[in-house]
């Protein structure tokens, strides 16, 4: 992530990642807060790999197993897997934003 105020670049911890699910975040080198913008982009990623992994894992596991409950499993099981995926897009992918206008130093 990068630091819309200070243009500070550090890496999205896990507990970064969990404290903040709504995308505000401080900045590690001048505290100060912003927010990751949302974008289409993102959300279609998102989206399409969510469909693409969730349907293959599912169609697999239902085609295999004929068992639903393996199938929910495998559904759970996936969300866990693409966790770290949206954690490397908040990262890497969505722009971020300061969170109020920059003020005057006083
Ligand atoms: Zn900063």
């Amino acid at each position: 992530m990068k630091c819309p105020h200070c243009n500070h670049t550090f890496a999205l911890t896990w507990k970064e990642y969990f404290l903040e699910i709504l995308g505000c975040h401080n900045c590690v080198a001048c505290k100060r807060r912003f927010k990751l913008s949302f974008s289409w982009s993102y959300l279609a990623i998102t989206v399409l790999i969510v469909l693409m992994i969730g349907g293959l894992a599912t169609f697999l596991a239902v085609r295999f197993t004929h068992s639903r409950m393996i199938a929910i499993g495998g559904l759970v099981i996936v969300l866990v897997v693409l966790l770290p995926l949206d954690r490397w897009l908040d990262d890497h992918w969505r722009k971020s934003a300061p969170l109020e206008p920059d003020k005057p130093e006083s």
